[in-house]
């Protein structure tokens, strides 16, 4: 199967899965994996929570239906107000959609109908961040700020603009306080739409925690306010990608909760469906939505999946899960335990630079020299030797990075289920 997995032929090359208990995986041979990356995030419940296997059971019991159509159905609909209902202030629409890319996807297009509605034409062009991951299809992969990839689709990608993203442990000076740095990053956003002209700037979008492309990487303290205020200022919307940091995967149901941000959009997926089904959904401002009620009166983006009753079925129970069964206390409290043991054994090594995140959703920046800083000479293959050393020992954690955007980067990401002991 050339394409499945992450682009790579899988036959004869990866361990089978044959079933999952908690936090392991155990393949067809009988080996136990831990798993300490979740499938990318995702899995955040473990392999065969008990409820949310009972909730698909009970859902697929009482389909009296396969596909809808010209339907809703109950589960779509209470995910819906359940997700808006949590949603930070200004949120209160859901969109639903079958994965995290097209989230990004249809937050782009709404974006743009938001301006052809208002009078605003011009606005088209989008400013995302270098070094940043946001997805595969057209209007995600040119959001993406990996350039090599841009290249090859360049003729066919909606135009956007790159920044720097706000890494601290790679770019803040050592004479500079957090907060200064914060300020420079987003001093960056503001310049850029100048340079563009604000009135053809339609949206900034950003992770609140840069997860695969960086390992696990907070805006610094303050950086997300000021990307508002610039946001606000500009008239531009601003999209927060929490596919794979949000869903209570940083302690908060969404991570920019901690940042205290209120964004115009955000996309979740990886976590909403918890590796049972493929779901995502796009949350936006009611002032977004008034916008095309009052319009055309209709979201120029659709699926035939759209709102399906099982995915939307297993969001609804790992929401469930989430907040009734108090998971996010539990992640930040383990996520500081995790914290704390990565910092004990890691923390003096001479090939470990950085250790940072928030709740389960850790990374640990890989260096050749932590003094200097310097990245690791990419002919040693780091990644491979670290994943076949964990697969050996048991463990699956998600190492990443290589050259993007002409920085060299490697890191070990950690995001294991919330249930994690
Ligand atoms: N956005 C972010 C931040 C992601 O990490 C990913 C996937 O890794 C995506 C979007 C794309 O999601 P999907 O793979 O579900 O299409």
């Amino acid at each position: 199967m050339p394409g499945h997995v992450f682009g790579r032929t899988t036959k004869g090359v990866l361990p089978v899965a044959a079933r999952g208990e908690g936090c392991y995986i155990i393949d067809s041979s009988g080996k136990r994996y831990l798993d300490g990356s979740g499938g990318a995030a995702v899995s955040c419940l473990g392999h065969s929570d008990a409820g949310l296997r009972a909730a698909l059971h009970a859902q697929l019991d009482a389909l009296a239906f396969a596909h809808t159509g010209f339907f809703t159905s109950e589960p779509a609909e209470s995910l819906a107000d359940a997700l808006a209902a949590h949603a930070p202030e200004g949120i209160e629409r859901v969109y639903l959609v079958s994965g995290g890319s097209e989230a990004v996807e249809a937050a782009i297009k709404l974006a743009r109908q938001y301006f052809l509605e208002i009078g605003q034409p011009q606005r088209h062009r989008v400013i995302a961040r270098r070094q940043s991951y946001h997805g595969n299809t057209l209007g995600a992969l040119a959001a993406g700020g990996n350039a090599w990839r841009r290249a090859q689709f360049a003729p066919l990608l909606v135009e956007t603009s790159h920044i720097a993203p706000c890494y601290e442990y790679r770019d803040r000076q050592e004479d500079e306080t957090q907060e200064a740095y914060g300020q420079r990053a987003a001093d960056e956003l503001e310049a850029e739409i100048r340079r563009l002209g604000p009135e053809t700037v339609m949206a900034f979008i950003a992770e609140p925690v840069v997860g695969a492309t960086a390992g696990a990487v907070p805006a610094v303290p303050g950086y997300l306010k000021r990307i508002r205020q610039i946001c606000d200022r500009h008239g531009v919307l601003l999209i927060l990608d929490e596919v794979m940091c949000g869903m209570g995967r940083t302690g908060h149901l969404f991570a920019c909760e901690e940042d205290g941000v209120a964004p115009d959009m955000i996309t979740i997926a990886k976590g909403l469906g918890a590796g049972y089904q493929p779901v995502g959904a796009l949350l936006a401002s009611g002032r977004i939505y008034g916008a095309i009620a009052a319009g055309s009166g209709f979201f120029q983006h659709g699926h035939t999946y759209m709102g399906h009753a099982m995915a939307a079925a297993a969001a609804g129970a790992v929401l469930d899960a989430i907040l009734g069964r108090g998971l996010l206390a539990r992640v930040r409290e383990q996520g500081a335990k995790l914290d704390a043991a990565l910092r004990a054994e890691f923390g003096q090594h001479p090939h470990v630079g950085d250790i940072r995140g928030r709740g389960l959703f850790r990374g640990i920046e890989l260096v050749e020299d932590r003094a200097g800083k310097t990245p690791f000479d990419p002919a040693r293959k780091l990644h491979a030797q670290i994943k076949k050393l964990a697969f050996e020992a048991g463990l699956i954690c998600y190492p990443m990075g290589g050259t993007i955007d002409g920085q060299r980067g490697d890191h070990i990401l950690l995001a294991p289920p919330f249930i994690i002991e």
